[in-house]
């Protein structure tokens, strides 16, 4: 048969057809990434996903990796050898694609896995994204993206160097309720935003857990759950903030010694809006409301694991339940395989760790307003 290798007459229609056969018509669309050009890769219908940090939430991812449709779990990274044998078993995933953190990076010639998801305390996501990118792995990190704006840079580059994609753990943008009030946004449904009041907070109990340690944590309810309001208020107006000012309270200071426990901040938008945001470790809240020229929508709960429940001025929504994990990793890998979107690609974390630093910073200057200058994406 005729190959483009051995025919120098060969039509570009000829030759388009032969290669979409092949790699999909991805390839031809400009949208396969030179990563996933390897044979291993274009072959697979799911891609391998490898979990590294086999704490409380890659529990849950690894539950929702036996439901997504484009990925699944076939690779393991842990630092604790007993969770070698019980997960492997569990999941089903062989010994030859488990990995501790000392020889993680040799996952580079495994072609089981195409991305890695860093699902580790806060600290140690920037080192282990930096070294999946190296390893020729696509990458997911988790919320928040690192413990500062150098790393999430850092990041950035390191997946750009290598060619691989990145994305970040926020699930929300695979949530139906969301993707809703997105489109309110977008297609200013109800008119222009005007005010937004959105809370993410919960009460920390256990002293003795790495979301309380500087060292690991980086911050304390700002960058674990101040995070998820910070997305509402962007996603809700469909802009980024231009302008912030924050305070900080602790009410149980003597738990919460290393890190932040509450923060509120107010934060300015190019439309006029304003919204009004809070965040704690020691208090309860997880709402998001958005008022417009024309009306209004709420959603509360707004960001746990679902069922997420909204209403606007016109009457209740009604969106199925989804598995938010699985649709988000399926998001990604459909982003990878033909070239779908990145709902959150790398520089939605840089963003917001910037913002999250401006709220350090205003504090730090007694409630400051402070103007934002971010990344643009
Ligand atoms: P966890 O404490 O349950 O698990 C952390 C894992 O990291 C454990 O397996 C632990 O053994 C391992 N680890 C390695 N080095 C460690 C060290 N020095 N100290 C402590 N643990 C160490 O935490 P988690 O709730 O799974 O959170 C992990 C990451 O996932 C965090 O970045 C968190 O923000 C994020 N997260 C995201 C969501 C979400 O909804 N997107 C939900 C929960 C957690």
């Amino acid at each position: 048969m005729e190959t483009p290798s051995n025919s120098k007459n060969i039509s570009r229609r000829t030759f388009n057809k032969q290669v979409s056969k092949t790699l999909g018509t991805a390839a031809l669309l400009g949208t396969m990434p030179l990563a996933c050009t390897t044979a291993a890769s274009i072959q697979k219908e799911k891609l391998g996903i490898a979990l590294v940090g086999l704490g409380g939430y890659s529990s849950i991812l690894a539950k929702s990796l036996q439901e997504t449709k484009h990925c699944a779990l076939t690779g393991l990274v842990t630092g604790t050898p007993s969770k070698e044998k019980t997960w492997g078993e569990k999941y089903n995933v062989p010994e030859k694609n488990i990995y501790n953190y000392e020889n993680f990076d040799e996952i580079a010639n495994n072609p089981d896995i195409d991305i890695v998801y860093v699902v580790l305390p806060n600290s140690m996501h920037a080192d282990f994204s930096i070294r999946a990118a190296k390893a020729g792995k696509h990458v997911i990190c988790e919320k928040p993206m690192a413990i500062n704006v150098k790393e999430c840079e850092e990041i950035i580059a390191a997946c750009k160097a290598n060619n691989v994609k990145l994305g970040m753990g926020y699930r929300m943008h695979s949530e139906p309720y969301t993707q809703e009030i997105k489109r309110f946004a977008k297609e200013r449904t109800f008119g222009k935003p005007l005010y937004v009041n959105s809370g993410a907070a919960y009460v920390m109990r256990g002293a003795d857990q790495w979301r309380l340690k500087k060292e690991l944590a980086g911050g304390g309810a700002l960058l674990n759950m101040g995070v998820y309001a910070i997305q509402c208020a962007i996603y809700a107006t469909g802009e980024d903030p231009i302008a912030i000012s924050a305070q900080e309270f602790k009410t149980k200071p003597d738990f919460h010694k290393e890190v932040d426990e509450t923060i509120t901040m107010q934060m300015l938008f190019p439309s006029g809006c304003v919204a009004n945001l809070m965040t704690s470790h020691n208090a309860r809240k997880n709402d998001l409301y958005t008022t417009y020229e024309n009306g209004w929508a709420r959603l509360a709960p707004a960001h746990n694991y679902g069922p997420i429940k909204g209403e606007t001025s016109e009457g209740v929504m009604n969106f199925p339940v989804v598995n938010q994990q699985a649709e988000q990793m399926d998001d990604f890998s459909k982003h990878i395989l033909n070239g779908a979107p990145n709902l959150c690609p790398g520089e939605m974390g840089l963003r917001d760790m910037q913002i999250v630093e401006q709220v350090y910073a205003s504090i730090a200057q007694g409630g400051k307003r402070l103007d934002l200058d971010l990344v643009k994406f």
